[in-house]
């Protein structure tokens, strides 16, 4: 039976761009070329959920405009239930300028719009769903006393958390130490701990201190370099898979997606990490953000390529 995963977060729209290389202030230049792509942290994991097959429930909100119908009819058509996002005549859908390099290197600007009115109050109206998930899967793209408001209501109903730290708050919220993971990017990370994240020793310097503010585990996600594990028990590396990196845009949401997906359905953290690694490489062979993300056939398929590759590189090599 599929896992109940509920995600509460950001719906945006992301204009996004594609061009050789990232403009400096003040200069302009010709791009290669523009696309409207359906985005926001919440909504591209929600999508990431139901792709890798399990039953997910959106709680968010966009503005009531062209934009906030399209993204709704989109997360529908992806298989997210979206009886839990409303329309908000106060503020506009939020927006989020993308640009791409040739590079696959992407750099982004958000105008929250309705995703900043999602309250604490919309939350708790919504405790029986929060109460009858497997899982709750957030990010920081909404206001972030509603995802401590939600933290409270999982932590009460004994629901697992999993936080994606992204963007990073500008303090440390306290509610970090009352999730069952956190999964932060190297920049998150950097930005948490003011450690500079410049190679393997560093993230897990990084990771340690970050355990010892009192958050229980850590799934820092490190690129081209994979993952790194860290819990009371120690840290693991989960080394990068070799790919061709085309556009990173959604790779750290659809990996911490799959961290959850995999979590929820009873795997064991590193379990969950390495699945989410396999997930986070192969988003990133193609271009944008929700389209990127794969379904569970093609993940399955890929794992299979890439282990039975390992397989024979193992055993062409000397002992
Ligand atoms: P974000 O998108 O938040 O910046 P990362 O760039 O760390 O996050 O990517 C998330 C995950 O996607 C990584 O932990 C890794 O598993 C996978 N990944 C990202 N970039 C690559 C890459 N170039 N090659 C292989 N895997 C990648």
């Amino acid at each position: 039976m599929a896992k109940k995963i509920t995600v509460i977060g950001s719906i945006n729209m992301d204009l996004v761009i594609k061009a050789s290389r990232m403009p400096k202030p003040g200069e302009s230049f010709f791009a290669q070329n523009f696309g409207m792509i359906p985005g926001g942290k919440g909504a591209n994991q929600a999508v990431a959920v139901a792709k890798l097959g399990e039953e997910v429930k959106m709680v968010g909100k966009v503005g009531r405009d062209v934009f906030g119908d399209k993204l709704l009819k989109n997360l529908r058509e992806l298989g997210v239930n979206t009886d839990y996002v409303s329309q908000d005549s106060s503020a506009s859908t939020g927006v989020a300028f993308i640009i791409v390099t040739e590079e696959g290197e992407n750099s982004i600007l958000v105008a929250n719009g309705a995703n900043g009115n999602l309250f604490p109050e919309d939350i708790e109206e919504f405790e029986s769903i929060i109460k009858n998930s497997d899982l709750l899967l957030m990010q920081l793209e909404i206001p972030l006393r509603t995802v401590s408001c939600a933290v409270e209501l999982a932590n009460k109903h004994k629901v697992p958390v999993i936080l994606d730290a992204g963007p990073p708050p500008k303090f440390f919220p306290d509610f970090f130490t009352r999730v069952d993971i956190l999964s932060p990017n190297e920049l998150e990370a950097e930005e948490l701990t003011g450690i500079k994240i410049k190679d393997l020793e560093s993230a897990k310097e990084a990771a340690q201190k970050l355990l010892n503010t009192g958050i229980k585990r850590v799934v820092l996600k490190l690129g081209a370099k994979g993952a790194l594990l860290a819990t009371r028990n120690g840290v693991k590396h989960i080394k990068g898979i070799k790919v061709r990196a085309v556009d990173t845009t959604a790779a750290g949401d659809a990996f911490t997606a799959a961290l959850a997906v995999s979590y929820a359905k009873g795997e064991n953290i590193e379990g969950a990490a390495v699945f989410a690694n396999y997930v986070g490489a192969l988003t990133v062979t193609k271009f944008g953000a929700q389209p990127s993300i794969p379904g569970i056939d093609e993940v399955e398929s890929f794992i299979e390529k890439i282990e039975s590759s390992t397989l024979s590189e193992e055993g062409e090599s000397p002992h």
